[in-house]
């Protein structure tokens, strides 16, 4: 059976200083994500278990663990891509036409992911999303790790905005947070992932 792995990061822990700082991505890289990464493959040790012993009495709790942990692991592996330490400031070609048609603007889609951001009640994520169905931009709000999403939206930027992924840096002020990470946004990466999600998805869910 395939086991999921942590991937290496392109830069350094201390690379994304000080929108970032080296602490925060070693405890969030090193046990945070490892964390999802072993979560994820013990879920599928146990329903490979559950399957042999033919005992399904946990499989809710199962399946909820492998939802949980997979999609963390998917997502900060997104999110690690998605950042760098010299960005471009704004996206170019195909990505910024795009987010112009569907946002208005480059400061509109800003203005809503960050309200977007802002607003989770707990624990979740932003993101920057293509619906496969509708061939468009979105932005969604990702509660925990798994939940509020459309099921044919491929996320392209994401934005963790779990505690632990700024109190270090910023306590409570995540508003400080949300505005660096426009200082570190790979939009290069960002560009690719639109491109291959809209060459690849269409009439994939929905014809
Ligand atoms: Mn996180």
């Amino acid at each position: 059976m395939s086991k999921y792995v942590l991937p290496e990061l392109n830069y350094d822990y201390a690379a994304l200083e000080p929108s970032i700082s080296a602490r925060i991505m070693e405890l969030h890289h090193s046990k945070h994500h490892a964390a999802y990464v072993a979560g994820a493959n013990a879920a599928l040790e146990q329903m490979a278990e559950a399957r042999d012993k033919n005992d399904f009495a946990v499989i809710n709790k199962l399946q909820k663990d492998l939802a949980f942990h997979l999609s963390g692991h998917i997502n900060h592996s997104i999110f690690w891509t998605n950042l760098a330490p010299t960005n471009t400031d704004r996206p170019e070609g195909e990505l910024a036409a795009a987010i112009a048609e569907f946002f208005g603007s480059f400061e509109a889609f800003q203005a809503h992911f960050n309200a977007a951001a802002m607003g989770i009640q707990g624990s979740g994520w932003a993101f920057l999303a293509w619906d496969s169905v509708g061939s468009r931009l979105i932005i969604e709000q990702l509660y925990d790790q798994q939940s509020n999403v459309a099921t044919g939206s491929i996320p392209l930027l994401m934005l963790d905005m779990w505690e632990h992924a700024f109190y270090l840096d910023y306590q409570n002020v995540k508003g400080d947070y949300v505005k660096a990470f426009w200082n570190i946004i790979n939009w290069s990466d960002v560009s690719a992932r639109f491109e291959l999600a809209r060459a690849k998805t269409k009439g994939l869910l929905v014809g």
